[in-house]
């Protein structure tokens, strides 16, 4: 007889992330530079939890899909690596609609900072968006993680864009003063534009002036492709 329980997990931390919208985040962890902060809720913020963790360079972040948890899943979907059409099983995907909406990413240890009286997690490399609910954070284990001859075979059928990115030169006292501000703002904006963020079906298209917006930190990017490059023509506060 087949017996069914229910399991339920309740958050244990969210993180604080430069990627206000899913749309443009990258497709895994370290495509990007972006930085987290993962702050523990009531009942997790005990600092002994994270005793010996600055012994370990990377963590897998284990999080929930919350942003698309509520539209459910299939058991064939549409993998942006798939080139946008051709649909795979779900469970051999890294898709967010999945049965369980269980999320991990492997991201760069940054340490332990305190705020106040509180104390907080910084992270490295981060493909979540702002907010997310974090469930579990394990050390990477390069003994047990990392297998040499692994393969993906649609790595080398779709490789991740890399393409151009320029900066209207009107924007560039905006650009500095996002810099002083982020820190990373140029260089974050340049790696996450370079992977081509527009829909799989358009990234064979070197020009499209249709307008795209990405949201990242505190303001909007509006970009086109144009002659193979990716060029961004607005910054706008959110
Ligand atoms: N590394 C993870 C995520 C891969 S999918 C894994 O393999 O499980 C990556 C995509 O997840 C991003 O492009 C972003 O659009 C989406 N995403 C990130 N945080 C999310 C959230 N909280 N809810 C829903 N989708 C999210």
């Amino acid at each position: 007889m087949m017996t069914s329980k229910n399991y339920a997990f309740s958050p244990i931390a969210t993180i604080a992330t430069p990627f206000k919208q899913k749309f443009a985040i990258p497709r895994q962890p370290g495509l990007a530079k972006a930085k987290g902060t993962i702050s523990f809720l009531p009942g997790f913020d005990d600092i002994n939890m994270l005793e010996g963790i600055d012994g370990f360079s990377h963590l897998w972040l284990l999080f929930i899909f919350h942003q698309t948890q509520a539209r459910g899943w299939k058991s064939k979907v549409k993998a942006p690596r798939l080139g946008g059409n051709a649909s795979t099983g779900v469970l051999a995907t890294r898709s967010t609609h999945r049965p369980n909406s269980v999320g991990m990413s492997v991201v760069l240890n940054k340490g332990i900072v305190k705020h106040g009286d509180s104390y907080a997690l910084t992270v490295e490399g981060v493909d979540l968006v702002d907010g997310t609910p974090i469930i579990d954070i394990k050390p990477y284990l390069p003994y047990a993680d990392a297998i040499s001859g692994a393969t993906d075979k649609l790595s080398s059928y779709h490789p991740i864009p890399q393409r151009t990115v320029q900066f209207d030169s009107v924007l560039s006292a905006t650009l500095e003063e996002l810099e002083k501000q982020h820190g990373d703002f140029k260089s974050l904006a340049t790696s996450v534009l370079s992977q081509d963020p527009r829909p799989a079906y358009k990234q064979q298209c070197d020009n499209d002036p249709k307008t795209y917006k990405v949201a990242l930190y505190n303001v909007d990017l509006s970009f086109i492709v144009l002659g193979g490059c990716v060029r961004v023509t607005q910054i706008n506060p959110l």
